[in-house]
């Protein structure tokens, strides 16, 4: 078989997976190979010799000129990626419409053509990187429910110990630095052995999201309540002194005891204990914060239960 080498080359442009078109210094079209043609609807009679925005008017007139233009003048590659902009032709694509893509993803080439040292035309490429650009928002959208499952408790919901004592962290840093108010709760369901002794685990499962839930009604957005362990929930309290944190204990105590908990036809009569503690200056680290509050807990716990104080 004889086949020139300048047709191989035409036949390969021609048929190759991208877009290929030349254009001249006043952004007229030199070239336009098959998938330009299958993609955009027109042929290369209908393009070659005018100018691009002729062709398409809504081309990005100002910043596809400038690209072209410091080819021409540096006679070095330029490059345009989906992720700066998504696409250079409204091309359909052929993904189903759920990809939540609107347009052909397309990354760019754009290739100085030189002879004797003087770019005489820019050749340039478009790759449909469609398919790209799905998986990596769909792994975007993967890593954002798994950063939002790891900072979450999975009985109740809400954040759990880790994302907690990383927001105290940062709330203490802030306090340090700048100064002002920082209380945490501590609080601790009274006599849970025997609710579960009592009802069964799963009901007191079900007292805990219910309790949950309800407390997470109650606090400012601004607060960050968690599960601390077991039965055992904190709330950090931002700009908080330990007067206030003491009536805001106090809303939890009568949220948590003022109404029995209603699950499987079993009204089950729940009460907690909870331990204020705010930062001090001299304090060494927000964990003392966390033992401080324990420790008043603790002294609820032995004064009775049902109760709320203060450390002192
Ligand atoms: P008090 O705090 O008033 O001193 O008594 P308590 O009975 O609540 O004491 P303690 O803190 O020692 O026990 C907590 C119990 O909570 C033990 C455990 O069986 C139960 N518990 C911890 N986590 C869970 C859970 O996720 N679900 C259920 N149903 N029970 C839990
Ligand atoms: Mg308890
Ligand atoms: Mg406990």
């Amino acid at each position: 078989m004889n086949v020139g080498s300048a047709s191989l080359s035409d036949l390969v442009v021609e048929r190759v997976g991208f877009g290929i078109f030349v254009l001249d210094r006043d952004m007229n079209v030199v070239m336009w190979n098959r998938f330009m043609q299958d993609h955009s609807g027109l042929s290369p009679e209908q393009v070659v010799g005018k100018s691009i925005f002729a062709s398409f008017p809504e081309l990005p007139r100002v910043w596809l000129a400038r690209k072209i233009e410091s080819v021409f003048t540096l006679g070095s590659f330029a490059f345009s990626s989906w992720e700066q902009r998504p696409y250079l032709f409204k091309f359909d694509h052929d993904r189903p419409i759920t990809g939540g893509v609107d347009f052909m993803q397309q990354d760019c080439t754009f290739m100085p053509l030189t002879r004797e040292r003087e770019v005489v035309a820019v050749c340039v490429t478009i790759c449909d990187v469609t398919h790209v650009s799905i998986v990596q928002r769909e792994r975007e959208e993967a890593v954002a429910k798994l950063q939002e499952y790891a900072d979450r408790d999975g009985l109740t919901g809400i954040a759990n110990r880790r994302f907690f004592e990383a927001r105290l962290r940062d709330e203490y840093i802030r306090w340090e630095r700048y100064g002002g108010d920082l209380s945490v709760l501590l609080f601790d369901l009274d006599h849970f052995k025997k609710i579960n002794d009592q009802f069964g685990h799963l009901v007191g499962d079900a007292v805990l999201r219910v309790m949950a839930q309800r407390v997470a009604e109650v606090v400012r957005a601004q607060d960050v309540f968690g599960r601390f362990g077991g039965e055992e929930f904190a709330l950090l309290l931002p700009c908080t002194p330990l007067d206030d944190a003491m009536l805001v204990a106090e809303k939890i105590r009568q949220t948590i005891g003022g109404l029995p908990v209603e699950v499987q036809d079993a009204k089950v009569p729940v009460t907690a204990s909870v331990g204020a503690a705010s930062a001090r200056t001299g304090m060494p680290a927000y964990d003392v914060l966390i033992n401080e509050a324990d420790a008043a807990l603790y002294s609820a716990k032995r004064q009775g239960r049902n109760r709320s104080v203060a450390f002192s």
